[in-house]
């Protein structure tokens, strides 16, 4: 059962906290708003009906829902490694959170709803393409099970706005549990607001941390709570790794306390794979390749635990030291969370022998820049017998056989049951640059047929869906000099 948006509940649990963390703050009105696209999946997550027909003006900013309460979150971060005292909701606009059926808090912001006290010189405004990309691949890595914000909808406008050229606006809304970022802690703890970290942390336990909640306030708790985002964007991290993700800017602004993917700039999902792959051509240290993200990871949590360094003990020395020796704990988690995905991923259980496996195919990827979705998810037919098409991808026939050889002499169950685990495991369908660049040109156009498709296969990526082959293709020719950077 699902309601309009004026029977939606909101709490604004975060606004509540106070001018600490940002400020009240409307959205501007967006000219000429219409329905771009809508995830029925993610309006579920507040119950909402999405047919309401307040749902475009609402979630084009231009009207206020009753018990919602506009404000923007002040945060600061490292960007590139250099540190930025002030940044915050430059175009984002928090409604407040709303209470679904089941108990659960949802935070609501509008991405590109206009300048906010953040917005530095900045308009404050999203491109169409960019909140259809964020769109996509925030449903597409729900439909992975990858942690990630979601997206309800993108709202479009007769409005332009001035990049490199006139480019059509639009309004992403976005859900979690809550965007606060390690940078919400970084900007108060670099402007010795040392007493207003706790909140924020206590907020962030209640609605994420359950199971601390309970805990005394104090050092130990918040121990237990660093332990549990370092543990978080472990898991986070294996799992990008395991699907050939690329944030693109990982900085520390844009890393979730609460281990999910946040903000989708220029992001991608590896065709070929070479491991030191950017997705970002402002990148030019490579700084957020995709081999180096595990240790881009730690090097933000390092930031993290600098940031809230007073709720670990009032002793600066003590508390220094718990901080190193939470950290210990990120490598040997990762390793361990990659492992165990990557074995997943050939079907075979989690041993030393099943890593010299998947680092023998990855180095067989690599030579041949072979698909990185394709490699894995035809291991499925290669399972099933058709060993020739998956060996076709490769210039060393003879070592990719004696891979496959050795692989099959792993293997634990039959070939039927291996074939099943390994589509369980290795996704057909990814959100493929090229794939989201036609639906973003067919948007621009007024056809808005091609984001419903795509976000309709991608919310099932492991399915076979034969009607949507071409879906798993890799990108055709026109493709191959897609560029990607910051311009949003
Ligand atoms: P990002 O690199 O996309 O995470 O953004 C970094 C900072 O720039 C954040 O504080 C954003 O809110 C801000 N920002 C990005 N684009 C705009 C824009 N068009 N208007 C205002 N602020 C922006
Ligand atoms: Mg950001
Ligand atoms: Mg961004």
């Amino acid at each position: 059962h699902r309601k309009p948006v004026a029977d939606l509940t909101w709490e604004n649990r975060f606004q509540a906290l106070g001018t600490a963390y940002g400020r009240p703050q409307s959205p501007t009105e967006l000219p000429g708003p219409f329905r771009i696209a809508v995830s029925d999946e993610a309006a579920a997550l507040i119950d909402l009906d999405t047919d309401d027909p307040a749902f475009v003006s609402t979630f084009a900013g231009n009207r206020t829902p009753a018990g919602s309460q506009p404000f923007a979150h002040r945060y600061a971060g490292h960007q590139f490694g250099m540190w930025v005292p002030q940044l915050g909701d430059g175009r984002v606009v928090s409604l407040g959170q709303v209470r679904n059926r089941a108990g659960k808090l949802w935070d609501v912001q509008l991405k590109g709803a206009g300048k906010t006290p953040y917005s530095r010189h900045a308009d404050g405004r999203a491109m169409l393409a960019s909140t259809v990309r964020e769109y996509l691949v925030s449903e597409a890595m729900a439909g992975l099970g990858i942690p990630t914000t979601r997206a309800l909808c993108v709202i479009g406008s007769t409005m332009q706005v001035a990049r490199d050229t006139w480019h059509p606006a639009a309004v992403l809304t976005r859900l979690a549990p809550t965007h606060v970022r390690f940078g919400s802690f970084e900007y108060l703890f670099y402007r010795s607001q040392f007493d207003d970290l706790a909140p924020l942390a206590d907020h962030v336990i209640e609605l994420e941390f359950p199971d601390l909640a309970d805990q005394a306030a104090g050092p130990a708790r918040y121990q237990a709570w660093v332990a549990g985002v370092i543990e978080r964007t472990t898991d986070l991290m294996a799992a990008w790794q395991s699907v050939g993700f690329v944030h693109g800017v990982m900085n520390t602004d844009n890393m979730s306390v609460a281990g999910l993917t946040l903000d989708y700039g220029p992001f991608g999902f590896m065709d070929d794979y070479q491991p030191d792959a950017v997705f970002n051509h402002t990148d030019e240290t490579r700084r957020y390749a995709f081999d180096r993200q595990p240790d881009v990871a730690l090097w933000n949590l390092g930031c993290f635990v600098q940031a809230i360094l007073p709720l670990l003990s009032d002793d600066p020395d003590i508390a220094i030291g718990l901080g190193q020796d939470l950290l210990k704990a990120y490598r040997p988690a990762f390793d361990a969370a990659y492992s165990r995905r990557m074995a997943a991923k050939l079907g075979l259980p989690d041993t030393p022998a099943t890593a010299d496996l998947r680092d023998r195919l990855l180095a067989l990827m690599a030579g041949d820049h072979a698909d990185f979705t394709r490699s894995f998810r035809g291991l499925c037919s290669a399972a099933a017998g058709d060993e020739a098409a998956w060996l076709a991808a490769f210039t060393r026939p003879d070592e990719a056989a004696a891979w496959l050889r050795d692989w099959r002499a792993a293997w634990p169950v039959s070939a039927t049951t291996m074939a099943e685990r390994l589509a369980e495991a290795n996704p057909r369908y990814v959100l493929r640059n090229y794939l989201a660049e036609q639906a973003i040109l067919a948007a621009q156009a007024g056809d808005h047929a091609e984001i419903e498709r795509l976000q309709r296969l991608l919310t099932r990526p492991f399915d076979e869906q034969p009607a949507m082959a071409d879906y798993a293709q890799r990108p055709p020719a026109w493709a191959a000099d897609l560029a990607l950077s910051c311009t949003a």
